[in-house]
């Protein structure tokens, strides 16, 4: 990846502060998916194995300022449990109570309450990064969900320490970036989710790598009304049917294999007991929406991926969270699943779609960061590692 890790740098006996990404779901104080709890312990393990002193921060949901719901406390018996050892819980993460609970953890971890309480973590401020600094003698960022935003504890305090990758954010780096720089072929991108607007970027960006292009979700309508067909009252960015048009236009000048459905679930109304009706594309009813790909969609995508020896895909394929919606983007995560080739996934509802699937672990990499896992798509340079040691 290009930057100083975990490993390259000694570890034993210093003051280490860890940059996680713990932002996880909560129902009531409840965790109700802790996949990034588990995610962040390699780095964890790895500094308390090689005799670190472990101080953990992260932020958790968007706070304005001190919220009790929003407390990452729940987050802290949790890592316990998964640790099996105490993880100590400190109030504040920074200043008097931060400091005396550094000053008195022993060889325990030690999570500091969620950075946001601070609106300084988000702006960034000097003073506030130079306060999280003072709290150790290394920053490790492993925070890849973060990665895209410079806010103090990805960014800002890296001028005040010296800063190396975590053992998740070498993974997502080396998955995400190695895919995108250098693809073994045929590279085929399945792009879905809600909107084209939020995915052109990557798609253009993709373009130049692909052999192959397979569009569904919700911005598949737009490349369907692009293409002359009637799709209802279904979810279409009319601003960007030229966009569309020229990503098919320039897909088709470089030889790329761009699919769209030709066939889709539609229903009177967005709900789980709408009417539905599975038609081609030339046929969806008045005043219908299209709410998934159909199953002859779904038979003509797995046959096109697969001599696919390399794959992201980037957006569920239907409103998967309604159960007569979630056809498609199960049956494609099981197509994917089964491919003999490099299968990285994207995107924080598709990442859902994954694990709900039960497939996760047939995919070489499903990313823990939504956003900036699009960016790395889009081919930006995540501040948050763009501040790390060049190795
Ligand atoms: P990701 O988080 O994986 O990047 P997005 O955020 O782009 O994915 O899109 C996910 C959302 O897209 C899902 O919540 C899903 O319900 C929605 N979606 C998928 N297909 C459609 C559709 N045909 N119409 C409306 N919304 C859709
Ligand atoms: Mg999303």
């Amino acid at each position: 990846m290009g930057k100083k890790t975990v490993r390259d740098v000694d570890v034993r006996a210093r003051r280490v502060l860890v940059r996680a990404d713990l932002n996880v779901p909560l129902d009531n104080g409840v965790i109700t998916d802790d996949t990034r709890i588990r995610e962040s312990l390699p780095t964890i393990q790895y500094l308390l194995e090689h005799g670190a002193q472990v101080i953990v921060c992260s932020h958790l949901g968007r706070p304005k300022g001190p919220d009790p719901a929003l407390s990452l406390a729940p987050v802290a018996g949790r890592m316990a449990n998964l640790l099996g050892r105490e993880v100590l819980f400190a109030e504040d993460c920074v200043g008097p109570v931060a400091e005396a609970a550094v000053a008195s953890m022993g060889h325990h971890v030690l999570l500091l309450e969620n950075l946001r309480f601070h609106p300084e973590e988000e702006k960034n401020d000097p003073e506030f990064a130079r306060q999280l600094a003072r709290l150790a003698d290394l920053f490790v960022n492993d925070a890849f969900g973060a990665a895209h935003r410079a806010h103090a504890s990805t960014e800002g305090i890296t001028h005040y320490l010296p800063a190396v990758a975590g053992l998740l954010m070498e993974k997502e780096v080396r998955y995400l970036g190695a895919l995108v720089a250098n693809p073994p072929h045929p590279f085929a991108a399945l792009i879905g989710g809600a909107k084209v607007s939020s995915k052109l970027p990557a798609i253009q960006h993709l373009l130049p790598k692909i052999d192959l292009l397979l569009i569904g979700g919700g911005m598949a309508n737009t490349f369907l009304k692009a293409s002359g067909f009637h799709v209802g009252a279904s979810l279409v960015e009319d601003e960007l049917l030229e966009s569309a048009r020229q990503v098919m236009r320039e897909a088709a000048s470089r030889g790329i294999r761009i699919h769209l459905p030709v066939d889709v679930v539609a229903a009177s109304r967005f709900a789980p007991d709408a009417e539905t009706t599975t038609v081609t594309v030339d046929s969806v009813p008045q005043g219908y929406l299209i709410l998934d790909i159909g199953p002859e969609t779904v038979r003509q995508y797995t046959e096109a991926l697969q001599p696919a020896k390399a794959v992201i895909w980037n957006g569920p394929m239907g409103v998967f969270e309604m159960e007569p919606f979630a056809n498609g983007s199960f049956e494609l995560a099981r197509a994917v699943a089964n491919l003999d080739a490099v299968t990285v996934v994207g995107g924080g509802e598709t990442a859902a779609v994954v694990v709900a699937s039960g497939l996760q672990g047939r995919f070489t990499h499903v990313s823990t960061g939504g956003g900036a896992s699009l960016e790395m798509l889009e081919g930006k340079t995540l501040p948050g590692v763009a501040a790390l040691l060049d190795a």
